[in-house]
């Protein structure tokens, strides 16, 4: 991290969810994090925020009642810690939102109407959009003299061809509850597949890529000629891979099958799927560091759980590569797909047929920076490419702004 020495303008990144508050201070030109944090257990008895700043990190624990409560707490730190924000050269508020649905074909500069209307999509993205909106509010009032922009997850899918984007669902009624697929993780989807590119000195339009974004939220994506072509996740994040807690693709009969047999009600059954099942419903953990442990003492439950995990992975590999015809990169990203060598290995081991072949002595080490972990001769370069969200939604921000 930098001091604000050599003061550019920056961009304050704002990821709203029902019980935390992730946030920024970005330069969008380069990149650097001014500070960043995260306030965690809103509403709980104890709250928590941890703030980093130039190489230091303060903590607290305090009870934070609301999301008010957040950010006024996030800006008295900035105030007592730094960076002090008067001096910072904040231009704009970015703030990440789920759903965007085909109301927002990408980011928008928010007034009370763009608000208004990120709330009404909120039947759509029902865990995510109510406490992005919060966010939104807070965000306006105690930050009133920059302009906000929402950044949508689902913009980049917004060039879903029809037949990858419709359920096959009776016509009127996806029609009148607008039932298809939108997406999500799309800021990181493009940016990740953009960089993947640039650190190959190629352009975007000249590759296919897969992106495989594993964090405890899962995603992957077809992206031809840098246009989105296939994702993952559907009308919700709900959709797709197997995730940290949530099932991933579901027979939507186990729906009826619970509702009549089980007697759970939507409730328990969203939370479940939700909340309770992926890798945490199978292991009893959802952090990978964990499960590698279990597996390393002998639990079968966490070994079925990787083994799920990466079937399920590989299926959608093996279908992209259908959807594409040919792949030219394989991007690996967020936190599992950044950090743990051996879910790389196993998602693409014996695929040597396809073109793909892992070099182990470049898939192994650790590294922060993006690289290339397959050998010379395969025909599909496999990338790790970090991702880097804020950022992607500090430039989309600045875009706006200067439009
Ligand atoms: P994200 O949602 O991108 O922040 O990813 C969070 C998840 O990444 C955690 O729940 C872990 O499962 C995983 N993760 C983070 N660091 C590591 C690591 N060093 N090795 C394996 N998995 C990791």
């Amino acid at each position: 991290m930098t001091s604000l020495a050599t003061a550019h303008d920056t961009v304050l990144v704002l990821n709203s969810g029902s019980s935390s508050v992730k946030y920024q201070l970005v330069d969008p030109v380069d990149g650097t994090p001014l500070a960043s944090g995260l306030v965690e257990r809103i509403g709980e008895d104890t709250g928590v925020v941890t703030h980093k700043h130039d190489g230091s990190v303060t903590k607290r624990e305090q009870p934070i009642k609301n999301h008010t409560e957040a950010l006024e707490v996030v800006l008295a730190l900035f105030d007592e810690v730094g960076p002090n924000l008067a001096e910072a050269h904040i231009v704009a508020v970015g703030h990440r939102v789920v759903q965007g649905a085909d109301v927002f074909a990408g980011p928008t500069l928010i007034d009370d109407q763009v608000q208004q209307d990120i709330a009404a999509l909120s039947p759509l993205a029902p865990l995510h959009n109510p406490p992005n909106v919060e966010g939104i509010a807070v965000g306006r009032r105690l930050l009133a003299e920059v302009p906000h922009v929402a950044v949508f997850d689902t913009s980049f899918f917004r060039t879903l061809p029809p037949a990858a984007y419709t359920y096959a669902l009776r016509k009127d009624v996806a029609e009148k509850y607008s039932v298809r697929r939108y997406g999500a993780h799309g800021t990181s989807h493009e940016f990740v597949s953009q960089e993947a590119a640039r650190v190959l000195g190629r352009d975007a339009a000249e590759l296919n890529t897969i992106v495989l974004h594993l964090g405890n939220g899962a995603s992957a994506s077809a992206v031809r000629g840098g246009v989105a072509v296939e994702t993952s996740m559907g009308l919700t994040p709900l959709e797709g891979l197997v995730m940290g807690t949530r099932t991933g693709d579901i027979d939507p009969a186990v729906v009826f099958h619970l509702a009549r047999n089980a007697g759970m009600d939507i409730e328990q059954i969203d939370h479940l799927f939700n909340k309770e099942s992926g890798i945490k419903g199978l292991s009893g953990e959802n952090d990978f560091r964990e499960l590698h442990k279990l597996i390393a003492a002998g639990n079968e439950d966490a070994k079925l759980a990787l083994d799920v995990y990466i079937h399920r992975l590989r299926k959608y590999i093996g279908a992209y590569f259908a959807v594409l015809g040919h792949v030219d990169v394989i991007a690996f990203t967020a936190g599992v797909g950044e950090n743990d060598h051996v879910v790389r290995e196993l998602v693409l081991e014996g695929l040597e047929p396809m073109g793909i072949e892992i070099d182990p002595a470049k898939n192994e080490p650790r590294s922060g920076d993006a690289r290339i972990i397959s050998t010379e001769q395969s025909r599909t370069t496999v990338m790790v490419v970090p991702t880097n969200e804020e950022l992607a939604i500090a430039r989309q921000v600045v875009d706006v702004i200067s439009a």
